[in-house]
């Protein structure tokens, strides 16, 4: 965090630690309790949805499990607070991870409607579970007692600003470490996860656990906040309004989470109270023109954009001091400010203000240009060289139905050369790196890379043990800068865990700093060092294709595969390219290159293997291949007109 956020978040937290001093109304207290434990469950599901890029509709069954887990340990066990708060957080978390299933096999719609399913069956379980939960009749729980202290409405109130002010910074440092960026990856590309050894599968379930974790939390502060918990709470509408939340404060912030939080306890009662609600309506109609002249002003945006938001906020006035009751006109209001965020502020109020002072989600993720500039040497580290083959395939067949992508292929690959894989488009060569990488399991044939089978392994499995690779299609994680994308790539030298993160242990603070300077000098390496904290969506085409390569390279591998690293490139850009992959090569890094430049081809590759419809038809030297018959029939023939 910069400085100017954590000033500005502490002044935030001592306001609202200062809340019960200026008012003594009851009421209003417990508003802002409330708010305040709906944003620590918004931290936690902005994990999932913001981050990972999964929808959950399930935290509201999440949030009843804590609430629940409180009221039973207390009135079934008679257990203490402090053994109840982090056993609500652990049984939570255990559910996380029994939500995390379906996500593992299903997406999107699909994923919306399992765990929207998850939540009925809680509720459903709790209202069934009479011997537990009393059912129906629900659970009265007092605030609790400890150490003889009982704890008031007001004192508690200083309990969950506490439990606010740890769940921010825990998730705050959560989401700048390994594992926030592991989130993200898994959002911009679950493949390139795979391939940089960041397990999609484990990192999935880790991000619901961690999630449901903040959930446990605020439904047990929940439970101790109402002192009565019933399942009628812990429904659809509400698992909804939570992600409602999320999209309309705007994902990947906690500011976000607190205004979505702040909008959904607020809503239901300026619905109710037609005064509040004029001045309200009025207040964001003058916001949203100031903000628009800002914007115009900046010109970070245009007046055509503006132009609906602007009237339509005027309009939400006018209709406000015209309407003289507002208890029929409730939920259209409602839907309609939906539909109107929804379409017209998709990164949220957060997102959009930061659009209009041009700023990006990763303003804080900048860092020091200059780090890991004298690190240049230390590309790789000791790899085992030697002769031999480090790869070898026998009798490789691919089939896609009744399609033989790869027929029958034989393929040894030499320690320490660039090896060159040609061929028609559509050939069998991504597809054949695929199979390298265990993104497809190979109908037949095995594959041995440094003496191991590479045959069934998972994709991330397989990189950990030396192979990387680029995509043809570039998979970059988009949202994050360049020098995250490779910090990605050195997941695997974090050792550190959740602890160490959220505690900030001198293990962790070592390795992030290593992280930071070791992927500064892959930048370096590739010529990306000034662009280390743009973000990967932004940069040139030409140059994304060149942090594909920096993040590969940050495995520390003993095989890269590039696939057409040079398609879509400038000529000079391409001779770049050249000089790096020679570099690579020269640091003891064996290469295959799957490439349509022949030019490119004939001045780096040590040997050539040339597919022809997933069948190898030709292998050799460079100019040996670029005389063969059979190739020039198949391959440069076709080409060259
Ligand atoms: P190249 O990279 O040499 O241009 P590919 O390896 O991408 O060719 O494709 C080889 C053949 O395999 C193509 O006919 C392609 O349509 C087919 N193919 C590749 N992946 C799949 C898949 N997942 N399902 C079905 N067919 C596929
Ligand atoms: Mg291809």
């Amino acid at each position: 965090m910069n400085r100017k956020y954590f000033i500005a978040s502490v002044l935030g937290f001592i306001a609202l630690c200062l809340v019960p001093v200026f008012t003594h109304n009851p009421y209003y207290i417990h508003l802002v309790e409330t708010i305040m434990i709906y944003a620590i469950l918004l931290f936690g599901l902005d994990i999932v949805v913001g981050y990972t890029g999964q929808v959950s509709l399930g935290h509201a069954g999440l949030f009843g499990i804590g609430a629940y887990t409180a009221g039973v340990l207390f009135l079934k066990v008679g257990a203490p607070f402090w053994v109840i708060l982090p056993a609500s957080i652990v049984v939570t978390g255990i559910f996380g991870a029994i939500l995390a299933l379906p996500a593992l096999r299903v997406s999107g719609p699909y994923l919306a409607m399992v765990t929207m399913a998850f939540g009925t069956i809680i509720q459903i379980l709790i209202n069934e579970m009479t011997f537990l939960t009393e059912g129906p009749m629900g659970l009265k729980i007092p605030k609790p007692t400890v150490a003889g202290y009982k704890f008031t409405e007001e004192s508690f109130y200083w309990v969950v600003c506490v439990m606010l002010a740890l769940s921010l910074l825990v998730v705050h440092r959560v989401l700048r470490s390994q594992l926030g960026r592991a989130f993200e990856a898994l959002r911009g590309s679950p493949v390139a996860s795979d391939c940089m050894g960041v397990s999609v599968y484990r990192y999935k379930v880790y991000a619901f656990v961690i999630s449901a974790g903040f959930a446990g939390l605020a439904g047990c502060l929940y439970a101790y906040s109402e002192q009565y918990i019933s399942p009628n709470t812990y429904n659809n509408e509400l698992t909804v309004m939570f992600l409602l939340a999320i999209i309309m404060g705007g994902r990947k912030t906690r500011l976000g989470a607190m205004l979505g939080a702040t909008i959904i306890v607020l809503l239901p009662k300026l619905l109710d109270d037609l005064e509040a609600f004029r001045m309200v309506a009025s207040g964001l109609a003058v916001l949203m023109l100031v903000g628009a002249v800002i914007g115009i002003a900046r010109h970070r945006t245009t007046w055509q954009t503006m132009f609906v938001p602007v009237v339509g906020t005027a309009a939400l006035t006018a209709f406000s001091f015209w309407l003289d009751n507002i208890t029929d006109w409730r939920l259209s209001i409602f839907g309609l400010m939906i539909l109107f965020v929804v379409y017209y502020l998709q990164d949220g109020i957060v997102g959009f203000a930061r659009s209009l002072m041009g700023k990006t989600a990763n303003s804080d993720n900048v860092i020091d240009l200059t780090a890991g500039q004298n690190q240049q040497g230390a590309l790789v580290r000791a790899t085992e060289n030697g002769d031999g083959d480090l790869l070898v395939a026998n009798q490789v067949l691919m089939q896609f139905g009744g399609l033989k992508a790869i027929n029958q292929v034989d393929l040894k690959i030499k320690r320490g050369t660039i090896h060159g894989l040609i061929g028609p488009n559509g050939s069998g060569k991504s597809t054949m790196m695929n199979v390298l990488t265990g993104i497809y399991v190979p109908t037949a044939g095995d594959i041995a890379f440094a003496g191991r089978s590479v045959v069934g392994r998972t994709s991330s499995d397989i990189a950990l043990s030396g192979i990387a690779r680029t995509f043809q299609n570039v998979q970059l994680f988009g949202e994050m800068t360049a020098l995250q994308n490779v910090q990605v790539g050195l997941h695997h030298t974090f050792k550190s865990n959740f602890l160490d993160v959220a505690l900030h242990t001198p293990r962790y603070s070592k390795e992030e700093q290593a992280a930071t300077e070791r992927g500064m000098s892959l930048l370096h390496f590739v010529g990306l060092a000034q662009l280390a904290n743009e973000e990967a969506r932004n940069l040139p085409y030409g140059k994304q294709r060149l942090l594909e390569i920096a993040r590969a390279l940050a495995l520390d591998p003993q095989l890269l595969l590039l696939d057409e690293p040079a398609a879509g490139l400038t000529a000079p850009d391409i001779k770049e390219l050249v000089q790096i992959i020679r570099k690579i090569r020269d640091h003891g890094i064996t290469v295959i290159l799957i490439e349509h430049h022949m030019d490119v081809v004939m001045s780096i590759c040590d040997t050539v293997s040339v597919l022809d419809f997933g069948q190898k038809i030709a292998e050799g030297q460079p100019a040996e291949v670029q005389a063969n018959e059979k190739v020039i029939e198949a391959y440069l023939g076709g080409t060259a007109t």
